[in-house]
């Protein structure tokens, strides 16, 4: 059997490039980070570039596929300089043709929004800045442990806005202790600011972090279901109005503000990833670096690989997790372009998940057209792992 989609595989044109380094780690954070290490951001570089290298395409290929969008995430990727911005900057356009027009976003905590700050992100070319804001509300910030406060925040906002323009936000419901009226005054902040994009995320206790090994102290409570959906239909109230469209389940956007970075993930069209922990989708191929920065700085400097895991996915599984992200997008996902793109007939091997799915009045299924309906909108891990699970 081929393992070949008809059209082969999507040649990426993005790239996420994980900058590990923070200030300190928030007791919540359980992302590939390295808090207090700063001492090793030349060697991070060094590293980078040799992964860089080792990526770009041949001098033949070079101008075929510019760089649509890129993703400077962590960590904190302004707790480099501008000098190491540049450098950093580089080494991508060594490596990569971009597009004039590319999307290029660039990660920040409030606390390091400075002029300088904004010089050096537009000196390199960002013109999306995604800012770790995750609340307003001072007992939820010290509780989350950020380092910012309810002013730090609006003036990292403004300022971003005023130089850049493109402002993203990200905003976590359901922390310990938190009330509906505690969120929806940061909802309702949020709305009045000048961002033109905003993620929700509810807080999860990951193994490893100390927010889960003080819930198993008794010392934090988790927020129960309920709230949690009241927290999220909160958002879609929010924003659902004056403009906003809410796109994907976590995220909301004004008009033509969408992510063109996560909506290149959505829609399986590959990506390179760069940096400790990241993980790339290239060729049918997920591969996904080492999570630690010190075993990654070794193994890219010592051998120009920090690859950790690696996985060939079948046809089958592309499909299904082209339907599992596209019905995560709320315009739905059209069946029959999956179809032609990987010849995996869905609606056959997934025939009773998609009558189930339906009988649960999560999803519509009409004319090929799978998409979520507002009960599934709550439920839609439910949804993705249905459509990703292997047939009894
Ligand atoms: S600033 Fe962000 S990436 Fe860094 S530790 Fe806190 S949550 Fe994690």
């Amino acid at each position: 059997m081929t393992c070949v989609p008809p059209g082969g595989w999507p040649q990426p044109q993005s790239l996420y490039v994980h900058v590990p380094f923070c200030r300190h780690r928030c007791g919540y954070c359980n992302f590939s980070v390295i808090a207090g290490r700063d001492e090793l951001q030349d060697q991070y570089l060094d590293a980078i570039e040799r992964e860089l290298t080792g990526i770009s395409p041949s001098d033949t290929h070079r101008n075929e596929l510019p760089l649509q969008t890129i993703f400077l995430g962590g960590g904190t990727p302004t707790r480099l300089s501008a000098a190491r911005l540049q450098r950093l900057h580089r080494a991508i356009a060594d490596a990569f043709p971009i597009a004039d027009d590319a999307e290029i976003t660039a990660e920040a905590n409030p606390e390091d929004i400075t002029p300088e700050c904004l010089d050096a992100l537009q000196a390199i070319g960002v013109n999306r800045i995604s800012l770790g804001i995750q609340s307003f509300d001072a007992d939820k910030l010290q509780c989350l442990e950020r380092g910012h406060d309810q002013d730090t925040a609006f003036a990292a906002i403004e300022a971003a806005h005023q130089q850049v323009g493109n402002v993203s936000i990200d905003l976590i419901f359901g922390a310990p202790d938190e009330s509906l009226a505690t969120w929806q005054n940061d909802l309702s902040l949020a709305a009045s600011s000048s961002i033109s994009h905003v993620s929700t995320y509810a807080l999860t206790f990951e193994k490893g972090t100390s927010f889960w090994s003080r819930r198993s102290r008794g010392d934090l409570s988790e927020a129960d279901e309920t709230l949690e959906l009241q927290m999220y239909e909160a958002a879609q109230q929010q924003f659902s109005t004056d403009g906003w469209q809410q796109y994907e389940i976590s995220s909301f956007a004004r008009e033509s503000f969408r992510c063109r970075h996560n909506l290149a993930y959505w829609a399986g069209r590959g990506w390179h990833a760069v940096g400790p922990g990241a993980a790339r989708f290239v060729d049918g191929r997920r591969e996904v670096n080492h999570r630690s920065t010190t075993t990654y700085l070794k193994r890219m400097l010592a051998s120009g690989s920090a690859t950790d895991e690696t996985e060939t996915i079948t046809l089958e599984q592309y499909a299904r997790e082209l339907a599992a992200f596209g019905v995560r997008q709320l315009d739905g996902i059209d069946l029959s372009t999956i179809h032609d793109r990987t010849s995996i007939d869905l609606e056959t091997s997934l025939a009773e998940t998609l009558t189930k799915l339906q009988s649960m009045a999560l999803v519509t299924h009409d004319n090929h057209h799978l998409q979520l309906t507002r009960r599934g909108i709550l439920f839609a891990d439910t949804v993705a792992t249905a459509l990703l699970s292997e047939p009894e």
